[in-house]
């Protein structure tokens, strides 16, 4: 009695997982977080889309697929598109930091007395030290 019932239970068993694997694995899935996107992943990756639609619209126009109008209009929206995507991650690149203002490249202070030197000078305008050196080192 006893023993049939193990049986009957490791019998099922294999089917039983079989039958309700798609609902753990679906569920694993579900909970598993997205992870979080670069802003600059994505919109690195309009410009590539972009720029591989037009070099397929140019292979089609070549290959006659596509009239010289239809490629140019195709080429122009694509290209829209890659500009937009190039001015999303400028515009990323700057709020991020990662590029310095240029007003923060030109200017400098003299080494001798501190003054503000005018932007891309190779003497001080108050004392003429010499900031050439300075503007290298720094
Ligand atoms: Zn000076």
């Amino acid at each position: 009695m006893m023993s049939s019932t193990v049986i009957l239970i490791l019998g099922l068993l294999p089917a039983a997982l079989f039958v309700l694997w798609p609902l753990f694995s679906g569920d694993a899935a579900e909970i598993e977080p997205a992870p979080a996107e670069d802003p600059r992943a994505v919109f690195d990756r309009q410009k590539q889309a972009a720029y591989a639609a037009i070099k397929e619209a140019e292979f089609d126009r070549r290959t006659g697929k596509l009239s010289e109008d239809d490629h140019e209009a195709l080429t122009a929206r694509y290209r829209q598109q890659a500009l937009e995507a190039i001015a999303a991650l400028e515009k990323l690149s700057v709020v991020k930091g990662r590029r310095p203002a240029p007003e923060v490249i030109a200017v400098r202070f003299c080494p001798a007395c501190g003054t503000k030197t005018a932007p891309g000078a190779n003497f001080c305008g108050s004392c003429g030290t010499s900031v050439a050196n300075a503007r290298a080192s720094a």
